[in-house]
């Protein structure tokens, strides 16, 4: 558990200074990209027009990382989250487009909900979920989604029966950048393995190669009494010292 902890650390560490240099390194860049057209508009020269377009995919994939990582959804606060449903809902988004891949839902304890930062968590879902479709390049395929409650834990686990990940590759998982696609960013995992763990919980990884694949995600659900602080219980704890 503890190893746990440290890597969910190192893992937020590591997609925060990436933002940051991200956000850094754009600026210069889109700089340089107004010279450059200004060069080029006065000497009309190819040259320019390749260093421009080298530039633009440059730029072009800072933007997407940044969209990816969101740091702005660090600031979301803690509300009451039914899991189930928004389970169900990132769900159907991949329902509505394919149809050689069959899903079996086993859902139970639909009515549990848990102090989360819901957006996060739809996320993490959604990046999970994107992983297990991916996985099934053959014909047909099964995703299997449960969702139950068990020792006080809320516990999501995404199966299919995809080509699997080598068990080398296991521990790679979650770090940024890390992927084996060749459109991949390797974003998908660290957000999932930020947000969960950021949430006190913990991602557990079975896989055979050729076989498939179960990401097992489980969540505490604390009491009312238990919850983390919300923005409301900070104004009123300082409103009464
Ligand atoms: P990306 O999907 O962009 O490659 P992710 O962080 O989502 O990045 O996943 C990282 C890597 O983990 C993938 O490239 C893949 O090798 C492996 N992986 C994740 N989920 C699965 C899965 N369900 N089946 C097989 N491989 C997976
Ligand atoms: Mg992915």
């Amino acid at each position: 558990v503890d190893n746990d902890r440290h890597r969910s650390e190192r893992l937020l560490s590591m997609g925060q200074i990436a933002a940051g240099i991200a956000h850094e390194v754009k600026n210069p860049l889109t700089s340089v990209k107004g010279f450059l057209q200004l060069l080029r508009e006065k000497y009309q020269d190819d040259f320019f027009t390749i260093a421009e377009s080298e530039l633009d995919n440059a730029i072009a994939i800072i933007t997407d990382f940044l969209k990816v990582t969101k740091p702005e959804m660090d600031d979301e606060s803690y509300q009451v989250v039914n899991v189930a449903a928004e389970l169900e809902a990132v769900l159907n988004l991949f329902l509505d487009r394919q149809y050689r891949i069959s899903v079996i839902k086993n859902f139970r304890d639909t009515k549990q909900t848990i102090y989360a930062k819901k957006n996060q968590i739809k996320r993490a879902l959604f990046n999970i979920l994107k992983n297990a479709f991916e996985s099934i390049s053959s014909d047909t395929g099964i995703v299997r989604v449960s969702h139950y409650v068990e020792h006080s834990q809320l516990v999501i686990i995404i199966e299919d029966t995809g080509v699997g990940i080598h068990e080398d590759k296991i521990s790679m998982l979650g770090t940024p950048f890390f992927t084996t696609k060749d459109e991949g960013t390797g974003m998908g995992l660290s957000q999932v393995y930020s947000t969960v763990y950021g949430h006190g919980g913990t991602v557990h990884v079975q896989s055979t190669l050729g076989v498939g694949t179960q990401f097992s995600i489980y969540l505490p659900i604390e009491s009312k009494e238990e919850r983390p602080l919300t923005e409301i219980d900070v104004i009123y704890s300082t409103g009464l010292t």
